[in-house]
């Protein structure tokens, strides 16, 4: 298979500036990050951002995981593709009016790997941050790479004033202790958290509605009370999410009648209480 090389290059001051000028029309920046992937974390934040779409916000979705993008499919757009204009780099249009910017966008080989060399990487999500004409936003929302490590670390570095950051997680011990790292993060960045959303908590059966749980555990609520957070919302797994994820039909899911949604109205609900309380 072919692989892409990606490099790009520019002046660090001119970047500083595009970046600032940027960003001064985006009211609030969330962040969404997990201790390790396939947590649902890509789920949970397309799920945030088109609630808040639903809602009338102007929303944009920023796909900052470089590996893995999985946003576009999510919300049906993976055909687009993100064009250089006049004023930068336009977004792709997601379902109700939300802005989605990719890397996948800017791939002309989608099917192959993305090979980064390392010092690039940091060099070209910056450069993207910088380029993006997001245009005014109520809300953009940042699904992290996953982990505590260098591009995280870069991204929340470089979009600064992030007002704050929901960690995504599922029931197990494992998640436990990779939880306890992302909180640990994002309060070295001082970007505060606002909440953990703990994923996949049980299992709804589709023919009788009988709950039960897949992992053993309650690693949200032992870290919430650790680590004096507050557990957002529970989603449980429900094969007809999962579905919609492959179908690319996020939207539409939404908009029916499920425990998800009544879910995601909490954790949404909850986020805006926050974000209006720091508004001044
Ligand atoms: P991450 O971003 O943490 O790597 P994703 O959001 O890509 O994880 O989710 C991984 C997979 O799990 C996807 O196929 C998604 O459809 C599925 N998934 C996530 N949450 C749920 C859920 N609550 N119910 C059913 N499927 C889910």
């Amino acid at each position: 298979m072919e692989a892409v090389l990606i490099s790009f290059g520019a002046h660090a001051m001119a970047l500083e500036d595009k970046l600032r000028s940027r960003m001064k029309n985006i009211k609030h920046k969330l962040m969404v990050m997990s201790g390790k992937g396939g947590v649902g974390k890509s789920t949970i934040a397309t799920l945030i951002a088109l609630k808040f779409a639903m809602k009338g916000w102007k929303v944009g979705i920023m796909d900052a995981d470089l590996h893995g993008p999985s946003v576009p499919k999510l919300l049906g757009v993976e055909d687009s593709y993100m064009y250089k204009e006049q004023y930068g780099l336009t977004p792709v249009i997601g379902p109700f009016g939300i802005k989605v910017v990719s890397i996948y966008f800017l791939l002309s080989n989608r099917r192959s790997p993305i090979i980064w060399r390392g010092p690039l990487k940091s060099a070209f999500i910056r450069q993207i941050l910088a380029e993006v004409a997001w245009g005014a936003l109520d809300l953009l929302v940042i699904d992290l790479p996953p982990g505590t490590g260098d591009e995280p670390l870069t991204i929340a570095q470089t979009v600064k004033d992030i007002d704050g950051s929901v960690v995504v997680t599922i029931p197990s011990k494992v998640s436990r202790i990779v939880v306890e790292r992302a909180i640990e993060f994002s309060r070295a960045l001082k970007v505060p958290i606002i909440g953990i959303v703990e994923n996949m908590y049980e299992v709804i059966c589709p023919v009788c509605g009988h709950r039960f749980k897949i992992f053993k555990g309650e690693a949200a609520s032992e870290i919430a009370e650790l680590l004096r957070v507050k557990v957002l919302g529970r989603i449980p797994f429900d094969p007809e999410l999962s579905e919609a994820c492959d179908k690319g039909a996020l939207a539409q899911y939404l908009g029916r009648d499920t425990i998800v949604r009544r879910e995601v109205e909490l954790i949404s609900k909850a986020i805006e209480d926050y974000l209006r309380g720091i508004e001044h």
